[in-house]
């Protein structure tokens, strides 16, 4: 397996990619970075040795979890990015021209900066456009101290080992529902919940306390291995209801063309089997 990479998440669960070419493999301040050439998911980009995004998968996990909170909302213009350092997750919600100013905060600028070298395609210029401003820093402490105002945040964060660990707090879920407008939209990268059902069943607990509206909704992306993906939803507002016809009409509007996203796989994405929806308490 000299040639393979065995993800190392799950204790008793991993998947395998083939390393066609290391391209890059560096310690960065918090955590080992690499990126290596796969024959069909094209460049990956894993930190601590668990698959972060690919070149070759990665609009599935962007997309859904920006065009669902966004096109739900309906008038949203600030949006916060919690990680993300890779830039997919502000490459999609960039392609909103109604989205007038994204914060990002990512704790690693050499994610930032090897994800702009090695991976361009991920970012696809996000990080010079103008209404980006990315902030180095760990987001649970800047969730504490900001003046909030946003309409839209995404926890875009690594799984809740290392620094992402603090991103799956109550603490932080609070400061994030305080930092949302009124009826504004928090949305998490939830983990696989056949694998890691009680990082989403912590999740849903905290959302309960928080939010009229807790729930979660799922995608599949490949690389994520074990099934379906789970995004935490929390919102006091009403957008989960919007009809079908006012999303096509939203999402008509912008112009986007994605390759998962569309207004009925929105509505279908909530709609939760048994085993997902025995983890919501
Ligand atoms: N799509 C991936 C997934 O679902 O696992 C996440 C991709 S993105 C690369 C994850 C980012 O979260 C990394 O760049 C990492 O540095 C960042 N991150 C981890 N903990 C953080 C924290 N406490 N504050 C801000 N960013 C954090």
């Amino acid at each position: 397996m000299s040639n393979w990479i065995r993800e190392s998440l799950h204790p008793d669960y991993a998947q395998a990619l083939r390393v066609d070419e290391m391209l890059y493999d560096s310690k960065t301040e918090h955590q080992r970075l690499k990126v290596f050439q796969n024959g069909t998911f094209g460049r990956v980009l894993t930190l601590d040795d668990v698959v972060q995004t690919t070149e070759g998968d990665n609009f599935i996990y962007h997309e859904m979890l920006t065009h669902v909170p966004i096109l739900a909302h309906g008038a949203a213009k600030r949006v916060l990015i919690i990680g993300g350092g890779d830039g997919g997750m502000a490459r999609e919600v960039l392609r909103h021209a109604t989205v007038a100013h994204v914060t990002m905060v990512e704790i690693d600028a050499g994610v930032v900066d090897f994800s702009r070298e090695f991976l361009p395609m991920l970012s696809d210029g996000a990080f010079d456009d103008p209404r980006l401003d990315l902030v180095i820093a760990d987001g649970a402490e800047f969730i504490r101290q900001t003046a909030g105002g946003y309409d839209v945040i995404i926890v875009d964060s690594t799984d809740p080992i290392g620094p992402g660990e603090v991103l799956f707090s109550d603490t932080f879920y609070g400061h994030a529902k305080r930092a949302l407008t009124e009826d504004g939209i928090l949305v998490t990268q939830n983990g696989v919940p056949f694998l890691q059902g009680q990082e989403l069943h912590n999740t849903m607990r905290a959302f309960r306390a928080l939010f009229v509206d807790a729930t979660c909704y799922l995608a599949t992306v490949p690389t994520y291995a074990g099934g379906p993906m789970a995004f935490g939803w929390g919102t006091d507002g009403p957008s989960r209801a919007t009809p079908l016809d006012v999303l096509q009409g939203r999402f008509d509007a912008t112009g986007i063309t994605p390759g998962y996203y569309t207004p009925q796989v929105h509505q279908a994405a909530f709609a939760l089997p048994g085993y997902v929806a025995k983890l919501l308490p």
